[in-house]
């Protein structure tokens, strides 16, 4: 059995505390036999900052383009508010995403029924809930050229920003959308604003020729992304699979992820190209959530964020959809047991700090896996 690239870079703040629960998971699934690593480590963010003056060295840069995941915890924090722009912790994730190309942000919104209280909608509307927002991450209106605020000289000032798109940009992340569904249910919703922009235009076109060539048996519909805005808060469970640019993405990954409960509980993986001779993809499996300074260093985070971001990286890169599903299993099991951290905690549940709750999770897995 080959081994396994991986790299953890656990960064800053409650980063360093999740990504330890998660090695221990890795630990259990090496002296099982099921997979074996090569596991190195490095620095990122503020970390990287205090060491070498960057957030994050060539060095580390080389062993994450070498590596087959990364595993990234979260960076940042107000020590280094007054760091040069450059050099900022979140700088370091923005070069990795930047130089492995990772074009393809997904965005899981799951609603563990024992959690349905508290997310903002009706426990009926998502109890069960179980979608995925396929986001471009390179491209579109956050990137575009020009980009700049001029001076008109009458005391008005001109801001622009442009959306743009060009086909190959809009095949690739419709391919991650279709391939993606065809592990899950089968169905892609396309968002974009094709009645009031080109661009709209465009990617509704190309997600459609994209479809016709090979995607058949995936279940396309196209929606105007304010319509899905409104549906996502409406109807959410009518989704499966949701793939839309890099600005309408970043604001509907954010609304459903309103509809699980907490920023602790979300996972997040960033893909690349996929690499023509070895047919694997450049990939960071990272929480949603940041450093979270206000907790960090005092055993309190919820490690769930981080444990579901290595179930989506032995589901997308490390060919263990099964094994994926019992560390979900696991998660939810651990949930229906009362288990809870603050973030997450009601009347009558019993309140756990990180490494309870990552324990509590590995004897759930321990047990799936060996039944
Ligand atoms: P945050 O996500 O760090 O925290 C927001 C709130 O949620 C805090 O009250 C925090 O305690 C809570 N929270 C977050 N994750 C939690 C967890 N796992 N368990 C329990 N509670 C949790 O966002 P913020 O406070 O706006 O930012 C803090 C720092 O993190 C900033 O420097 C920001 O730039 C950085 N940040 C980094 C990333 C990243 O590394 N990808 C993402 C977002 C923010």
């Amino acid at each position: 059995m080959a081994a396994q690239k991986l790299l953890l870079l656990p960064g800053d703040g409650i980063g360093v505390e999740v990504l330890a629960e998660v090695r221990r998971i890795v630990a259990f699934i090496e002296q099982k036999g099921i997979l074996s690593f090569e596991i190195d480590e490095d620095l990122v963010g503020g970390a990287a900052y205090d060491a070498h003056g960057v957030a994050i060295t060539d060095a580390a840069m080389a062993k994450a383009k070498a590596a087959d995941c990364i595993l990234f915890g979260a960076v940042g924090g107000p020590k280094w508010d007054g760091v040069e722009y450059d050099q900022r912790p979140e700088a370091g994730l923005l070069r990795l995403r930047k130089e492995l190309e990772l074009f393809a942000n997904l965005r899981p919104a799951i609603c563990y029924p024992a959690l349905a209280d508290a997310s903002a909608l009706k426990r009926e509307l998502v109890d069960g809930l179980d979608i995925v927002i396929v986001r471009e991450l390179t491209g579109g209106v956050y990137f575009g050229s020009p980009k700049e605020i001029t001076d008109l000289g009458n005391g008005q000032q001109r801001a622009v920003d442009t959306q743009v798109y060009e086909t190959y940009e809009i095949e690739r992340i419709a391919k991650v959308a279709f391939e993606l569904a065809r592990v899950r249910s089968g169905r892609v919703t396309s968002a974009e604003k094709r009645n009031v922009m080109k661009s709209g235009l465009l990617w509704n076109q190309v997600v459609t020729r994209t479809h016709g060539q090979g995607y058949e048996d995936v279940k396309l519909d196209h929606m105007l992304a304010d319509a899905l805005g409104m549906q996502l808060v409406r109807a959410p469970k009518q989704f499966d699979v949701i793939v839309t640019d890099n600005l309408f993405g970043d604001i509907l990954s954010d609304v459903a992820s309103m509809l699980t409960g907490s920023l602790g509980m979300l996972p997040s993986a960033s893909l690349g190209a996929e690499d023509k001779t070895t047919g694997k993809r450049k990939a960071l499996y990272e929480p949603v959530h940041g450093s979270a300074p206000d907790i960090a260093g005092k055993g309190l985070a919820n490690p769930i964020a981080m444990i579901a971001s290595l179930a989506m990286a032995l589901k997308y890169s490390l060919g263990k959809p099964e094994l994926a599903d019992l560390l979900d299993k696991a998660i939810a099991r651990t949930l229906d047991d009362g288990y809870r951290t603050g973030d997450i905690w009601t009347d009558g549940m019993s309140k756990v700090g990180t490494s309870e709750m990552g324990s509590a999770v590995l004897k759930k897995f321990e047990t799936l896996v060996s039944a």
